[in-house]
């Protein structure tokens, strides 16, 4: 059976742990450096970044998930887990720091605030129909490296998908909607033994 992280320091983890669980994977709530032993892939949930980051950092958990990633385990991010992974934040928090692994520019708040909040379909490379996606506080890509494969845009061409290596993330939130199409064609990629999971907990 499939072994995944989800990232539990705040946030939507119960939607992850639930399409996750109904597509039959074991999951793990993943908070301090040996919660990362045994994984197979993690996921990176929406939230507040600049939260996931004081957390992580306080926990001693963010230099071995960034190296974790870095080292090929799989990581599915959504919404708050995109912008923590990003090399780059626009309107970043005051002191706020990502863990840098995924090669891309993001700008928080790129929709407004809660308030302008909304659902739409998107279209996903690799789905030949589009998913629902719920955009709450959501950002934006403004910028990507050469190594990032950009798979969703809205209409008018914002870019809310990407993909860099195993690392896949989404702007938007699929685990809102009850349509597991992008959990189950993530974790399809995912399944695989990687050197991350030689690394000893610490
Ligand atoms: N705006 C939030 C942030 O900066 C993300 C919102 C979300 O994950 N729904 O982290």
């Amino acid at each position: 059976m499939v072994r995944v992280g989800v990232l539990a320091l705040q946030g939507g983890v119960a939607e992850h742990v639930s399409a996750l669980a109904g597509l039959g994977a074991e999951t793990a709530l993943v908070r301090r450096p040996a919660d990362l032993a045994g994984l197979d892939a993690i996921v990176l949930p929406g939230g507040e970044s600049s939260v996931f980051d004081r957390l992580a950092r306080a926990f001693g958990l963010a230099g071995p998930l960034a190296s974790a990633i870095t080292d090929g385990m799989p990581a599915l991010a959504t919404c708050a887990g995109l912008i923590y992974l990003a090399a780059r934040i626009e309107g970043s928090a005051r002191g706020q720091q990502t863990l840098g692994v995924l090669d891309v520019t993001v700008r928080r708040n790129a929709f407004g605030t809660q308030l302008d909040s909304f659902e739409t379909s998107v279209r996903v490379a690799g789905l030949d129909a589009p998913v629902p996606a719920t955009f709450i506080r959501a950002p934006e890509v403004v910028g990507t490296g050469p190594g990032v494969e950009v798979t969703s845009r809205l209409e008018d061409g914002r870019i809310v998908g990407v993909r860099q290596g195993a690392v896949t993330a989404y702007a938007f939130h699929p685990e809102e909607t009850g349509d597991d199409r992008l959990h189950r064609a993530w974790l399809e990629s995912a399944v695989g033994r990687g050197p991350w999971q030689e690394r000893p907990a610490c």
